[in-house]
């Protein structure tokens, strides 16, 4: 299964669990996580390997082409420490 990143998505309504990222292994069909388990505050995945944003302005932003435009480099986690280059 592959494990998600997650980070508070409002320091004011966060712990030092959920400030901090964390992992959680999840199936690909769950849903993804809304709330921290710990404080109940609200959390954002952080990009995975499949690339979904779960906000839409962070996808567009964080878009391929608009990286590769503005120069950055894009690297996948993969999981397992591996690290794929996408643009
Ligand atoms: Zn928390």
């Amino acid at each position: 299964m592959p494990t998600y990143e997650y980070q508070a998505a409002d320091r004011q309504q966060s712990c030092d669990h959920c400030r901090a990222r964390f992992e959680v292994r999840q199936s690909m069909h769950d849903q993804p996580l809304r709330k921290c388990p710990h404080c109940g505050g609200p959390v954002v995945r952080m990009i995975s390997r499949c690339g979904i944003s779960t906000r839409p302005s962070e996808k567009s932003l964080l878009s391929d082409k608009n990286l590769k435009a503005k120069g950055f480099t894009k690297l996948v986690n993969e999981g397992g420490g591996k690290f794929r280059k996408v643009t």
